[in-house]
């Protein structure tokens, strides 16, 4: 199997991420999966948990699933994000409403993934979140420069697109 946790890494530094999931056995894969995509991913089973670790050191990613025990997936985005914790947040969730999406979104998370999800959809979605802020995230998560202060690049830093 090529999926052993370090092997399709080439940096010294794994990308640090958190699942944040109450199913165990989700928890697990998506960890799993995510360790093939080069993360070392921590697992978490609930919101307050997550908070506790999310502020303690930078992350490249956080998977974050919406309906935990104490505080929700929601709840933790807020605080991350009042925190200028700017790290990208994927979203899980069973909710796949218009309102719930809106919500998930406005919460501060970048993308979200309704339950039940392939696993290709949920790599192809991580390696989108890690290629947008990929400079700045490399950069947060070296010793002192944290908390990373914003998940996008400034938009004044490239503004030259032609329109022709
Ligand atoms: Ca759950």
């Amino acid at each position: 199997m090529a999926g052993r946790w370090g092997r399709m890494v080439p940096e010294r530094r794994r990308c640090a991420s958190l699942v944040v999931e109450d199913e165990e056995l989700l928890a697990r894969l998506v960890a799993e999966v995510l360790g093939r995509e080069g993360y070392a991913a921590e697992v978490v089973g609930d919101g307050r948990g997550a908070l506790a670790r999310a502020l303690v050191e930078p992350l490249d990613l956080l998977v974050v699933d919406w309906m935990l025990p104490g505080l929700d997936g929601v709840q933790v985005i807020k605080r991350l994000r009042a925190a200028e914790v700017g790290a990208p947040v994927l979203m899980l969730t069973a909710r796949d409403q218009i309102e719930d999406r809106v919500e998930v979104l406005d919460a501060g998370a970048d993308d979200y993934l309704p339950k039940s999800f392939a696993f290709p959809d949920l790599l192809a979605r991580v390696r989108a979140l890690s290629r947008r802020p990929l400079e700045k995230v490399a950069r947060s998560s070296q010793k002192g420069s944290f908390p990373y202060r914003g998940p996008f690049p400034d938009p004044s830093e490239d503004v030259a697109v032609p329109f022709k």
